[in-house]
Parts: C-alpha cells; structure tokens; sequence
C-alpha cells in the first residue's frame, strides 16, 4: 500500500528506536500493550507545564483549559465508535473498570436468582470475574458459550443458550489469546430477539478495526487507553443512554453529584458525570484523544489491512517451524498469534527471544479457562501493531527456531 509509509509512521515512535540486550527491539507484544507515539508521549509534558488544573469545577483559564481538552477526548472517542451522544462515553481506569461499573451498577440491581449471564469460553478475567463476583453476591447463574477446535464461538449452541431467563450476553469482539474475531453484531440481534442486554469487551478491537457501537447494537462497548496507542490508566465505557440514564451511581464522591443535603440526601449528576465520581486521569484522557487523532490520522482500516498482510505471513511463517502448533486458526482473526512448540516451555522462549531483542507474551494470557480448554498451561504469543514490519516478522522467525534449537 503505497499510501502507508511505514517509515514514516516507525519514526514516530522513540521507543522503536532502542535496543533490548544489544538488539533491535522487536515488540510483538502489542495485544499486552501498545507503544505510543510523539505526540502522545508530549501531551504530558505541554499539559504539567502549561495547564494543570483540575477539571469542571473552576473558573479560571486553566481550568477552563484542562476541561476543554478533556472534553474534547469525549468528542473524539464519540467520533471513534460512533457513538449517537458524547454524554454516552464515560472515563474509566480501563476496560476491567468499565465491565465493573456495569457489573456494578447495572448488573447489581437488575440481576435475580433466576437470571443467567451468558459470556464466552474466550473471555479475559476481566469479563469473568466480576460477574462470578456479583453472581455471589445477587444469585443469578453464569452460562458459558463454548468455542470449537479453531477457536471460533460455536453459534449453534449460543443460539440454544438464549433464553428468555437471559438478561445479558457479555462476550469480547476479539480474543486477546486467540485473536479470534467474534460475530457481535449477529449476537447483538440475537440477544435483542431474547430481551437481553449485550455488552462488548472491545480491549483487543478497538486498536484494530474500526468500531461503530449504532451498527452493533451494543448496549455496552469497552476498551484501554493503553492497547489504541495511548497511555495507561484511562479507558471507556459506551452505553446506551436510556441505560445510563436509568442505573445508579457505583461510586460517590465529588463531581458527580447535583446536590448534597444531610437532611434532604444527594442527588445526582446526569450522564457522563454521574459515573465519574473523583478527579479523573486528566492528562491520560487528553492523551487518549491524541491518540486516537494519531489512529484516525494513519486511517483505521488502513492499520487493519496492514495488521492481516502482518498476521498473513507470519501464520505461513510460523507453520514451516518443526514441531509447532497454533492456538486459534479461525477464519476471522486480528493480529494475534499464539503458538506451543512441541518439547520447549513456552517461558524459555520467551526469556530466550527476549535475549535476540524480540518482545513476545508467554502464559495464560488472562484467559486460563480458554487455555485449560485446549489442554494447555501457556502458550506463546505474538501480536502485532501498525508500527511491525515484515522483516521483523521475519528475524523473529528466525530469533523462534534459533531458540526452539536451544531448548530442545
Ligand atoms: N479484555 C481483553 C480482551 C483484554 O485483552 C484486556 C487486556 N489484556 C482486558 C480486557 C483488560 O484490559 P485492562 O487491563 O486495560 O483493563
């Protein structure tokens, strides 16, 4: 694609410029985290020298500064997911937070004994434990949608899951372990058909695809900071406004009040603040929209398409290596590539490759009952971002049967 300069785009990124034990960095570990670039990184410094004020409440320039900007995050990640509503996006720490808030908020007063949660076989911790929590706690059952040998979601039996006792289908849009893309718009109708609720873990779609939350349907969509090329500590929640409007607050404190009374108690904030109780991680969400002006400026989909050409030739790669099998061959992935290797742990590859410059994740990857699914304790897994270049896949092929060579 002559209209990607992958040079050009590379340079925007310091940290590709390092070396790791005398090597060329080659970060593959992209679906962990993603680097961020320049004029993301430089957010921090303008903001701590030029305007730190705490937002909303003030009235001088700074703070009217600082709120303008933060604000202006809100619009961007409107724009982004294409959400109908910018009082729709809600600031969180990251995804595990907005499941959270859902789970809850919504979950605490609307989920009985009785009622069944639908998630997947390919969720992170971060969609199973709190509603196991919460399921403690209200009494309702969790069911489990099982995946087939590719990693792929088995349909037939979602289908035959739903219910009318289903009250949500919480399911992520891509597996962070398998790469997996899941059918979300077609589970979104499905669950609509049962009066059930869907909320969408988008942590590993958001960086690679592009999103659009109306064409979904999603009642709930999440997603990091810190995996779109922005920082850590910040994320979203999207939710359907009648939703929003209607849950309670989970937690109390400043901003998110409209008036507090001793004698006549509190109310509260309308959307997005009601939700956004405490000051926020002001220049982490004023990077945020830096970032995702940085995505938009390279053009989501082209990022995609390049992402595939990557993922396409690394998969033929991989599989010419003696004795190695990949995790997850289902016909729609994102650019993730988890692998074992007969007779070597995958914790001696990764510490070995670490050893040629080559950054890959090795273990169970926040989704162990996936893993135990497959009859595994670990897998390797290397994922990539619009920053990788083919010949990086390429030494790290080569850096892969060097040490395959060593462990076994
Ligand atoms: N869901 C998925 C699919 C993920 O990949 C991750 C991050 N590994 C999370 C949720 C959790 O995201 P965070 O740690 O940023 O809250």
């Amino acid at each position: 694609n002559a209209r990607y300069d992958l040079a050009a785009l590379r340079s925007e990124f310091p940290v590709l410029r390092r070396e790791v034990h005398g090597k060329p960095l080659i970060y593959l570990d992209n679906a962990a985290t993603s680097q961020t670039p320049q004029s993301v990184i430089d957010v921090f410094s303008d903001y701590y020298s030029r305007y730190n004020a705490n937002i909303h409440r003030g009235l001088h320039t700074l703070a009217d500064e600082a709120t303008a900007a933060f604000e202006g995050t809100r619009q961007r990640v409107k724009g982004f997911l294409n959400a109908e509503d910018a009082r729709q996006i809600i600031f969180t720490r990251g995804t595990t937070e907005a499941i959270n808030l859902v789970a809850q908020s919504w979950g605490r007063t609307q989920l009985n004994p009785g009622d069944e949660v639908l998630i997947s076989m390919l969720e992170h911790h971060s969609n199973i434990v709190p509603w196991q929590l919460l399921a403690a706690e209200r009494g309702f059952t969790i069911k489990v949608i099982p995946v087939d040998e590719r990693g792929a979601l088995d349909m037939v039996a979602y289908r035959s899951l739903l219910s009318e006792r289903t009250k949500l289908v919480a399911v992520n849009h891509v597996s962070n372990a398998l790469g997996t893309i899941n059918p979300v718009k077609e589970m979104a109708t499905l669950a609509h058909q049962y009066g059930a609720l869907i909320l969408i873990d988008g942590a590993q779609a958001a960086p690679h695809q592009r999103v659009d939350v109306q064409d979904i349907d999603a009642d709930f969509y999440a997603f990091s900071g810190h995996k779109v090329y922005g920082p850590t500590g910040v994320g979203v929640l999207y939710g359907k406004k009648a939703l929003l409007d209607a849950m309670p607050p989970w937690q109390g404190g400043g901003e998110m009040i409209d008036t507090v009374s001793f004698d006549a108690g509190t109310t509260y904030a309308d959307i997005p603040h009601k939700f956004e109780a405490g000051t926020p991680a002001i220049a982490e969400v004023i990077a945020l929209g830096r970032a995702l002006e940085w995505m938009e400026g390279v053009g989501v989909e082209a990022i995609s398409a390049w992402e595939g050409v990557l993922l396409d030739h690394a998969t033929q790669a991989v599989n010419q290596v003696d004795g190695l099998h990949i995790l997850g061959t289902a016909p729609h992935k994102a650019g993730v590539l988890s692998f074992v290797v007969d007779g070597a742990h995958a914790q001696d590859i990764g510490l070995l490759i670490d050893q040629l410059g080559v950054a890959i994740r090795t273990g169970h990857h926040c989704a162990q009952p996936l893993l135990h699914h497959f009859g595994v304790e670990a897998t390797c897994r290397a994922s990539f971002a619009a920053y990788n270049t083919l010949d990086e896949v390429d030494t790290f092929v080569t850096a892969l049967n060097r040490v395959i060579g060593m462990v076994r």
